[in-house]
């Protein structure tokens, strides 16, 4: 470990996406001497393909707007297992974070009369998304970024060097995170480029990893997103909650298999474009819950009437939430009704004439005549459910971001609690900006609390090595085909759709891939060398996906992203409960049931008393009735 390379910081933030960015930008500001750390290149993290906003409660297009409208949208959306408290907070302070992007360089869409526009989105009550046309994430990602060598600047002014106080690592991924005792001490990562390892000293690290869709066969995330930091912090000794419930956006691209998972806008559908079966049958129509029956056209007439009158017509049921949507899908293609390639057909060609297709709907236009060769103003498209977002992940304080394990902090899509059972859209955006904020604040005022910094132990470091190096040169498993079973198995058996005999059919899998993980091997040499990375990656996406499997497994209710097919209704007994995950030996996942606490009187009189009865037990609707006299 002596020719490892090694830096010094007071807080390392591993992921520059949106969380990881306002971490460290926070980190700084507050005097600490902040690294970033990022798997591929600097500015390419999920953030970026965000396309409709972030939701915040400015009241600039509905003065009714408020965070406690907000605070209500987000629990009924998150089907009120969401942490309270950080709903609580998001919804106070993500105007602040708003405006504040403002004040460094954000160009927000406008109203009327100048203020920042915002636009509807499903499961929010008023118009409540700034945004920047359909590139909102990409403007975030430009203005923290624009802010990180603003800082970068003011340094080189105080100190002649521009990465006196902030410095980002790019293409560099963190392996292993080190403690010293109980508390962290470090990371542990490598050169993408050059397989050279790199060690950080530090006494605390952020965690902004976003998500862990690459254990599904299919999703829209790209290829980083293998659970890392979720699988950092379950080794490092941290818990992760929620891990159960997973987002699975209704139409992503089926064909070819390259692309497989790529996400195809809801704009598609929201401009006309209706779902179809193998047999022609415009099978939506026989998918309607019960609680949306009044809202929704029970005919293709009258459905087709709505683009035009949305006065007098409801709306079509392609419209329906996007759970609602995948889950039809995915019901039409097991029962035999598929497309030849495995989803469902998407047609736009027939309701709209190919020039204002081209017009409304160009990326979608250009991304499958690129893509898979079909001209989508003259033929359908193939699509089917796709694994988008994780609402489970770290636990933490929701006030500091702080994990379990003192030194360690979580924020974004790696941490669990805030969107409870289902995320609404625009609400990861706001989220980032919050929680990164606090979660930079916290690291800070960790590290000031510390009377001696933690030491990075030497023999630390050297395990961390040689776990990295093993699969190096190794004559064994092929991690490409073991993580093509993993993902298979995670697709098909811990899927949209769950029932106890498939998972536990998974979980039998995912242990014989475990015990293959172990002697996986790469051939060739440390320089670029992508199969012992994902060698490397396989650890963290078998942990994730036993916690995923194990969650899935015990909770016998369906709500939100966990849909049990033995178990239809949603039960308030379930929702006290957050089901944790941990392991003690790095390698067996441990499930345990813990009592969410009760909300604060303020926040529960919020709600009527009609919905609260939906969502809470006897014993809480009778304490409910104690407060609210
Ligand atoms: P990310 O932006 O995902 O960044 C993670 C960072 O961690 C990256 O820099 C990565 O390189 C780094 N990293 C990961 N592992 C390691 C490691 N081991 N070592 C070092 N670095 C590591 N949400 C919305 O609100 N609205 C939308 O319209 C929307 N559209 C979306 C469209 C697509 C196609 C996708 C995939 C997601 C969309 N989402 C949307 C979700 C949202 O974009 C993400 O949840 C959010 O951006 C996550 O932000 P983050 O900061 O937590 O992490």
């Amino acid at each position: 470990s002596l020719n490892t390379e090694r830096h010094e910081y007071d807080v390392v933030v591993i992921g520059a996406g949106g969380a990881g960015l306002r971490a460290a930008i926070e980190a700084r500001q507050q005097g600490k001497k902040t690294a970033i750390v990022c798997k591929s290149l600097f500015g390419k993290a999920h953030t970026v393909m965000a396309e409709g906003g972030a939701a915040a409660a400015m009241g600039n297009v509905n003065p009714a707007d408020n965070w406690q409208v907000h605070f209500r949208d987000t629990m009924r959306g998150g089907k009120f297992l969401n942490n309270w408290r950080m709903a609580e907070l998001h919804a106070k302070e993500a105007p602040d974070r708003v405006w504040e992007l403002e004040a460094w360089g954000a160009l927000f869409d406008r109203t009327k009369d100048g203020k920042i526009s915002q636009r509807n989105f499903g499961g929010h009550e008023y118009p409540r998304l700034a945004h920047v046309g359909d590139r909102t994430g990409l403007e975030l990602i430009r203005t923290l970024q624009q802010r990180v060598v603003a800082l970068q600047q003011e340094d080189y002014e105080k100190h002649g060097d521009y990465e006196a106080y902030i410095k980002v690592f790019a293409e560099c991924t963190i392996t292993r995170l080190l403690k010293d005792g109980e508390r962290i001490s470090g990371a542990f990562g490598y050169w993408r480029e050059s397989g050279n390892f790199v060690l950080f000293d530090s006494p605390t690290v952020v965690l902004a990893t976003g998500g862990i869709g690459k254990s599904y066969v299919v999703t829209s995330n790209s290829w980083e997103y293998t659970g890392d930091g979720h699988a950092l912090a379950l080794l490092a000794g941290a818990n992760l909650i929620n891990m159960e419930f997973i987002q699975f956006h209704p139409t992503g691209m089926v064909w070819p298999p390259s692309v497989r998972g790529i996400l195809v806008t809801e704009s598609v559908r929201g401009d006309g474009g209706v779902l179809r079966n193998s047999e022609g049958k415009r099978f939506m129509f026989d998918y309607i819950p019960d609680v949306f029956k009044d809202k929704y056209a029970t005919t293709e007439e009258e459905g087709d009437r709505w683009y035009t009158d949305q006065a007098n017509n409801r709306r079509p049921p392609e419209l329906l939430p996007r759970d609602e949507v995948a889950r039809a899908i995915n019901a039409e293609v097991k029962a035999g009704r598929g497309s030849p390639q495995g989803g469902v057909f998407l047609d736009v060609s027939t309701r709209l004439p190919a020039e204002e297709i081209k017009k409304r709907l160009p990326s979608m236009h250009h991304q499958f005549k690129e893509l898979a060769d079909v001209d989508i103003t003259a033929e359908p498209m193939q699509v089917g459910p796709t694994c988008h977002y994780i609402m489970g992940g770290v636990e933490v304080d929701a006030d500091t971001g702080a994990a379990a394990v003192p030194g360690l902090f979580a924020a974004g899509e790696v941490s669990g609690g805030m969107h409870g059972s289902n995320r609404l859209g625009g609400n990861s955006l706001s989220d980032l900006l919050v929680f990164g904020r606090r979660a930079g604040a916290g690291a800070a005022a960790y590290v000031d609390s510390l009377e001696a910094r933690p030491k990075v132990l030497p023999e630390l470091v050297e395990e961390a090595r040689q776990e990295a190096l093993a699969p190096l040169g190794r004559d064994g498993e092929n991690p490409y085909e073991v993580h093509h079973e993993l993902q298979r198995t995670m697709n098909d058996l811990v899927g949209i759709i769950r029932k106890a005999e498939e998972v536990s059919e998974a979980l039998q899998v995912v242990e014989k891939l475990k015990e293959r993980v172990q002697v996986v091997g790469a051939a060739g040499s440390r320089i670029y060398n992508p199969g012992w990375h994902l060698a490397i990656d396989l650890r963290n996406m078998v942990l994730v996906s036993q916690c995923v499997a194990r969650a899935a497994l015990l909770r016998e209710e369906s709500r939100g992203g966990h849909t049990r097919d033995d178990f239809p209704g949603m039960d308030p007994e379930w929702r006290r409960k957050l089901l944790v995950c941990s392991t003690e030996d790095g390698f067996t996942v441990k499930v345990e049931e813990k009592l969410q606490p009760s909300m604060r009187d303020d926040l529960i009189t919020l709600f009527d008393r009609d919905e609260l009865k939906k969502y809470l037990t006897d014993e809480e609707m009778a304490e409910f009735d104690g407060i609210s006299k």
